[in-house]
């Protein structure tokens, strides 16, 4: 085994050997610029970008060109959410969104505020899911985008996307969904869902980071963006900027090889999870799932140990590379906004690991992580009096500590 372990697979995850190799002629040899038309070194590198498109529009159901090339899902989103707002503003100037997106979503959309388009984000519940009624609810007739995440990258839990999605093509809509954690994971549709915009990123499928792509819709309808990056008018006008073809070789390996692997791996690395939690479930009280039991990423455990600061326990368990539920902003130790959103406390928000297992997870680290993570949480809670109180049947809630 080697150390550090890595449980941090919704953070980010290693270009698979396949991926690389498929990568490095494309950075010396086959060099070409895929937008020069007059010679064989453009022409190859396009030939290469076009398989890339048709192994990333495989793996989402989607037709090559519906697929727009990016430096990543943040710029997706932003895409998705800016472009559609600016050309559709006649129309209305309505979006709805939720609580829990990422930030990429969350701030495009408090950008568009500043500018004057309102923007609903919708409470989600317990669990982390959108109930589509009350997107139905939501919408005005200046709604012109409703944006949802799939699955969401903190606590995994899936959103109802074909509902939701098939909503908003009753009342003329449009949708787009944050996939980036979903796709390899779950099976995605963009065609028969009704899905019109959605954004991926290579670098959470085990392709290079600095490349994603947004699925934008051809027809029924057909959507159009306004562009936020000139010049040259690559990628149907839509993104400018020559393309970064060994990433894109990369990308569209890296979805080819997910879609392959996709059955085998979700019933292997979800094996793995569930012993996880199985295990800590059974050696430690106190221990709370953060997420939806069941409609869950095959891949993600998020855990409450209470009474355990989250900071503390990854300093006493450094073996293993795991992310906790409060986000070191500057300054200030603030809980996740996402824990926040499905209603954990400040307190257990404090307390909370995620752990992102993938392709590349072994059991024996499994094991090795159970067993860490058990002794860690009970040497802490040794030296804690707040558990010791909680032991003796004290109701923390009822005391009244002094001030000082
Ligand atoms: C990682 C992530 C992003 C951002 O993707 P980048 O390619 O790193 O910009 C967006 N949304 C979700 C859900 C993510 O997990």
């Amino acid at each position: 085994m080697k150390f550090p372990i890595y449980l941090d697979y919704q953070a980010t995850t290693p270009v698979d050997p396949e991926v690389l190799k498929s990568m490095l002629p494309y950075f010396s040899d086959v060099f070409g610029n895929a937008a020069s038309r007059n010679h064989e070194f453009g022409w190859t590198a396009e030939s290469a970008v076009e398989l890339a498109r048709k192994q990333i529009a495989k793996l989402i159901g989607a037709s090559e060109r519906e697929i727009i090339f990016t430096s990543g899902a943040t710029e997706s989103n932003n895409l998705a959410i800016a472009g559609v707002a600016e050309m559709y503003q006649e129309k209305g100037k309505h979006l709805i969104t939720t609580s829990i997106e990422h930030k990429a979503v969350l701030d495009t959309c408090h950008s568009l505020e500043k500018k004057g388009f309102e923007i609903t984000f919708l409470p989600v519940n317990h669990y982390g899911q959108v109930d589509p009624e009350a997107v139905r609810r939501a919408m005005t007739p200046q709604t012109v985008l409703v944006s949802t995440i799939w699955a969401n990258n903190e606590i995994g839990t899936l959103n109802p996307i074909h509902e939701i999605a098939q909503l908003c093509k009753e009342k003329n809509v449009l949708f787009h969904t944050d996939a980036v954690q979903a796709a390899g994971k779950v099976p995605i549709q963009v065609e028969s869902m009704g899905i019109d915009l959605l954004s991926i990123t290579a670098h959470k499928i085990y392709g290079p980071k600095g490349v994603g792509a947004l699925y934008v819709r051809r027809k029924n309808p057909r959507v159009r963006l306004s562009p936020f990056i000139h010049g040259g008018g690559h990628e149907r006008g839509m993104r400018s900027g020559t393309l970064n073809v060994p990433g894109i070789v990369g990308f569209g390996k890296a979805a080819e090889l997910a879609q392959k692997l996709m059955s085998e791996e979700t019933v292997r690395i979800k094996k793995l999870r569930d012993q996880l939690w199985n295990g800590i479930q059974s050696q430690l009280d106190e221990v709370y799932l953060n997420g939806h039991p069941i409609e869950r990423l095959p891949n993600n455990l998020n855990v409450s140990f209470a009474y355990v600061e989250g900071e503390s326990l990854m300093m006493g368990m450094k073996e293993l590379a795991v992310s906790s539920g409060s986000a070191c902003t500057s300054a200030s130790l603030e809980p996740s906004y996402v824990l926040k959103g499905i209603g954990v406390g400040d307190d257990l928000a404090h307390t909370s690991i995620r752990f992102g297992l993938g392709r590349f997870t072994t059991q024996e680290e499994i094991d090795f992580a159970l067993q860490k993570v058990v002794e860690t949480v009970k040497k802490l809670r040794d030296l804690s009096p707040l558990y010791e109180m909680h032991k003796e049947g004290i109701d923390l809630k009822s005391v009244s500590w002094a001030a000082h």
